[in-house]
């Protein structure tokens, strides 16, 4: 992102606190492995960023059938959002999920072996060398020997995991000689602008999120963005709320201007005209800045006596902008719907929310990266580490669908440079259902790859690279 826009906009385009790099793939090394994972999880919907149509979208709705017609009319170019139809989002509660399927199908290979209800504190070594993992299980302290570790635990604990495992050789943190574990860290906002369609039934509850038009005419650099003050933007999406939908309407969100959010008159207004209200949502990208970083907090710890995370984060100019110049747009579209009034939720900076990036990012500079384009920490081939923690930027769009090819990419490297052929697959296994399970280990000569948790994927869609 740093070349692309220095050559659009100019070298000094960006703010000098704005951190962000180029990643260190490309969409064509990336592709292949999306690719997979969309037949492997039965990803549908429209193009994505690659173009490629997805069969079996999610039904139509009259909502989402009319904001495509909105959309088609001024001048954008509408398609269903893509959505994994083998998903947590869709299975019945005791349906199981992808991840109990795929975890199963690791187990019966042989390969991997499940640790459940215990938590990692910190990863091992001898002198240099990584060999293995000190975790907590029923109450007691054991050790797993490892010729290589994978970090799958998330942006906030993946950051902490490498800043706790202090030693003589490494003490700032495994991986941390350059300073960088922590840094560049980002989190999608949440925007949401909401129309009243006076009068109407707009049925929005009678479906599922994952049900939603969307429109990619607004995302990355998809847009002219000369004199805006900012770069990057996001998949704009209307979609159904479903009856539980996180953030997903009126009632949970923002009234229109003039009624307090929360108060009985609030209440008052949803039960009148909550089955009224169409919404348009975006996650607007958001780009690294020096000041925004996880570190370990000097003054709280957690049961076990290890400092919590300490996150430091806010919205910059640029957040603003980009984020007034979409709801600008999100309004139109309700407007050209046929909604007789337009309103705004406020935004609100999300960094404990749903999608995190960073703190363990990717690029080719060791002086400015954590791991390198394979996901594994820079010079090592004993230490491997998946999810959006590697992300050099947001994308606008949701995370998981990226971190899930990443994740098989980095196990087919990692597997490679231990000496294994890297070409292991995940095999199909029936639904099953078991209690919640994480892994904290797994043997990484032999191991699946691609068995990255799938979450509940409502929009899957491939983060920009
Ligand atoms: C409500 C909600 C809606 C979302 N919707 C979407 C969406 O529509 N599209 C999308 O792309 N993304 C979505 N996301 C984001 C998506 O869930 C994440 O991007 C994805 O789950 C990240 O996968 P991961 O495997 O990296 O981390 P996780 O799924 O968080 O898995 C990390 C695992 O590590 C375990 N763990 C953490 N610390 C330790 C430790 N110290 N020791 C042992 N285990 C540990 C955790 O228990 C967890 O099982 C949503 C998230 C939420 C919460």
């Amino acid at each position: 992102m740093r070349s692309a826009t220095d050559a659009g906009h100019g070298p000094g385009a960006l703010d000098p606190e704005v951190t962000v790099e180029d990643w260190p793939l490309t969409a064509a090394d990336l592709d292949p492995y999306h690719d997979r994972v969309e037949r492997l999880l039965e990803v549908a919907g429209g193009a994505a960023s690659g173009g490629r149509e997805l069969p079996g979208a999610l039904a139509p709705t009259a909502w989402t059938t009319r904001m495509a017609g909105a959309a088609r009319r001024r001048g954008w170019t509408p398609f269903a959002a893509p959505a994994a139809l083998r998903g947590d989002a869709l299975a019945p509660p005791a349906a199981g999920s992808v991840s109990d399927e795929l975890l199963a199908a690791a187990v019966s290979s042989g390969a991997v072996e499940v640790r459940s209800e215990a938590t990692a504190l910190e990863v091992l070594v001898d002198g240099d060398r990584v060999r293995g993992v000190r975790y907590r299980r029923a109450g007691r302290t054991l050790e797993q020997r490892a010729r290589a570790v994978v970090l799958a635990a998330s942006v906030f604990e993946n950051v902490r995991l490498l800043l706790l495992s202090r030693s003589p050789a490494f003490p700032a943190g495994l991986a941390n000689g350059s300073g960088q574990v922590g840094r560049h860290f980002m989190a999608h906002s949440v925007l949401l602008v909401h129309g009243l369609f006076a009068g109407e039934d707009l049925g929005r509850a009678s479906g599922t999120p994952a049900q939603a038009t969307a429109i990619a005419d607004f995302d990355g650099d998809a847009f002219d963005h000369r004199g805006l003050g900012f770069v990057g933007g996001s998949l704009l999406q209307a979609a159904m709320t479903g009856p539980t939908a996180p953030g997903g309407g009126p009632l949970a969100t923002a009234p229109p201007p003039g009624i307090r959010p929360g108060t009985p008159a609030a209440r008052r207004w949803a039960a009148d005209h909550g089955r009224s209200v169409g919404s348009v949502w975006a996650q607007p990208e958001q780009l690294p800045r020096a000041g925004h970083r996880l570190d370990l907090d000097p003054a709280h710890a957690d049961p076990l006596g290890r400092p919590v995370l300490r996150v430091t984060h806010g919205l910059a100019v640029d957040d603003r902008r980009r984020a007034a110049f979409l709801a600008a747009r999100m309004g139109e579209w309700l407007r050209e719907a046929g909604a007789a009034r337009v309103w705004t939720a406020p935004l609100v900076p999300q960094p404990l929310g749903t999608h995190l990036y960073g703190g363990a990012r990717m690029g080719d500079d060791p002086a400015t990266s954590v791991v390198d384009a394979d996901g594994i920490a820079h010079g090592r081939d004993d230490l491997a580490i998946v999810g959006s923690s590697t992300f050099p930027t947001t994308g606008g769009r949701g995370p998981t669908q990226t971190i899930e090819a990443l994740a098989w990419r980095t196990a087919e490297r990692l597997a490679a440079r231990l000496g294994g052929d890297g070409a292991a697959r995940p095999q199909r296994a029936s639904w099953t259902t078991s209690p919640p399970t994480t892994v904290t280990s797994a043997r990484p000569s032999r191991q699946a790859s691609g068995g990255s948790r799938s979450g509940s994927t409502s929009s899957a869609t491939r983060s920009p690279t």
